[in-house]
């Protein structure tokens, strides 16, 4: 009797079951998992040398995945919340940095898309908006153009604790900005960033409120903003988050990604939209976890064929594993399909659970693959390291740390709209 080939471990789709995908999710996780292998095969080299991976921007440009989310009337692919969300998971599984420098890039269209489609806004308004987010998404579209979204600045305007320091001074044909921002992902590969600042109102400089946010893409060669510092971090090290500096940096009305005093009815009204760091750790999570099967059942090539399936503790251990990827994945996935204007309050506390599932869970899972792989399994040849550093940062990540959802979940879970302690104390 002929011998039967040897069974291999075939990794799952990253939605879990792909029968729960539309024709448009499975043909763009297949464009992705086209060019994963060659981004696995380069992570190492970029995040040894905290090199951005130009190469792989490149192939997500003559893949048309650019316009991933720029509406399908102005050229791109249309894709809605819960398509990026997948799609943008199954690139973290190839290369962490890669997803989420590209989330950056995707969040700058999806705030001036799909959000500002659901917003109130006046006719005049959404004209205007409809005018000018147009020339933005010929740039992605046409042109190929990356958008880097620099809003973090070291204080507690990032997690939505005081308004934006970095600010905007309303000017003949446009504005003129001024501020720091940090930590800024794709900081040198980007061809615009865009910018939360606080609009000034004459009269009242220095004296704006979170509604006064503005929301602008400044080009990357505009006189007066320089990008500083250097980003060598833990983890995360190929998305060249650096430091960006405004002085006097003046730009047309046309750098507007909403219109003036959208920003914070977007941000209050579309919460989902800072979840959107979560499915490049859901793809990392995903990667350990085959990562360790792989090894366990010896299927690593270049390993020597040792097997360690058989001990009853590594099987604990994967099992666990899988455990906690399952229980992250459904979360995920319920509140990746939920995405829409307006959730309800158990809409948006069920998002901060799963963000801080995904974002906890990610690291836990790499930390037991590291645990269960061992030794050999942690060395630098082997993508399990990196991924481990990689998962680390999700729960870093403002507006929504991992404490701030504590945060954030603690509170609604026990206080009522509007509810304070005195109507208790009474
Ligand atoms: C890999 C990576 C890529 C990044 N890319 C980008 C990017 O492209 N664009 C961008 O804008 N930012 C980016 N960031 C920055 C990120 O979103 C955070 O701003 C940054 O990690 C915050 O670090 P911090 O120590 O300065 O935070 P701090 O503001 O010093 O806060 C430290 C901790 O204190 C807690 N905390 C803060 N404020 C409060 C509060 N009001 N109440 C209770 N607790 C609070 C939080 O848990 C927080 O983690 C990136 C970060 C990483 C790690």
């Amino acid at each position: 009797m002929a011998d039967l080939p040897a069974a291999r471990y075939v990794p799952l789709t990253i939605a879990g079951d792909e029968a729960t995908l539309t024709g448009q999710q499975r043909e763009l996780i297949g464009r992705v998992a086209e060019l994963g292998p060659g981004w696995a095969a380069r992570a190492a080299r970029h995040d040894r040398e905290a090199s951005f991976p130009h190469e792989n921007f490149a192939e997500l440009r003559a893949a048309g995945l650019l316009g991933i989310a720029v509406p399908r009337d102005h050229g791109g692919l249309g894709a809605d919340f819960t398509t990026h969300a997948l799609v943008s998971a199954e690139m973290g599984r190839w290369c962490g940095a890669t997803a989420l420098a590209f989330n950056m890039h995707v969040s700058c269209c999806q705030w001036s898309g799909l959000v500002a489609d659901a917003l109130q806004m006046t006719a005049a308004e959404r004209a205007e908006h409809g005018r000018i987010r147009a020339l933005h998404y010929a740039r992605i579209v046409g042109e190929g153009q990356l958008y880097a979204q620099a809003a973090s600045e070291g204080g507690p305007a990032a997690a939505g604790a005081a308004p934006w320091a970095t600010s905007a001074r309303r000017v003949d044909g446009g504005y003129v900005v001024n501020g720091r921002k940090v930590f800024a992902s794709l900081a040198g590969a980007a061809q615009w960033y865009g910018v939360p600042c606080t609009l000034e109102r004459p009269g009242h400089e220095g004296r704006g409120t979170r509604r006064d946010a503005l929301y602008l893409a400044v080009p990357a060669d505009a006189p007066g903003l320089e990008i500083h510092g250097e980003w060598d971090a833990l983890g995360m090290r190929a998305t060249a988050s650096r430091n960006l500096r405004f002085r006097d940096v003046f730009v047309p009305d046309e750098a507007r990604l909403l219109p003036e005093g959208l920003y914070h009815q977007a941000a209050a009204r579309f919460p989902h939209m800072f979840s959107t760091l979560a499915p490049t750790y859901v793809g990392i999570a995903q990667a350990a976890y085959d990562f360790t099967v792989q090894y366990l059942r010896a299927e690593v090539p270049g390993m020597p064929h040792v097997l360690r399936r058989m001990y009853p503790t590594k099987q604990f251990a994967v099992a666990e594993m899988r455990i906690k990827l399952e229980a992250t994945r459904a979360l995920f996935l319920q509140c990746a399909r939920e995405a829409r204007v307006d959730p309800d309050k158990d809409a948006r506390m069920r998002l901060y659970a799963a963000h801080h599932a995904v974002m906890e869970n990610a690291h836990e899972i790499c930390r037991l693959a590291v645990r269960t792989c061992g030794g050999q399994g942690m060395l630098k040849s082997l993508p399990l390291e990196r991924l481990f550093r990689d998962s680390r940062c999700g729960s870093l990540m403002l507006p929504w740390t991992a404490e701030l959802c504590l945060d954030r979940l603690g509170r609604e879970c026990l206080y009522e709209a509007g509810e304070g302690d005195e109507q208790i104390e009474a």
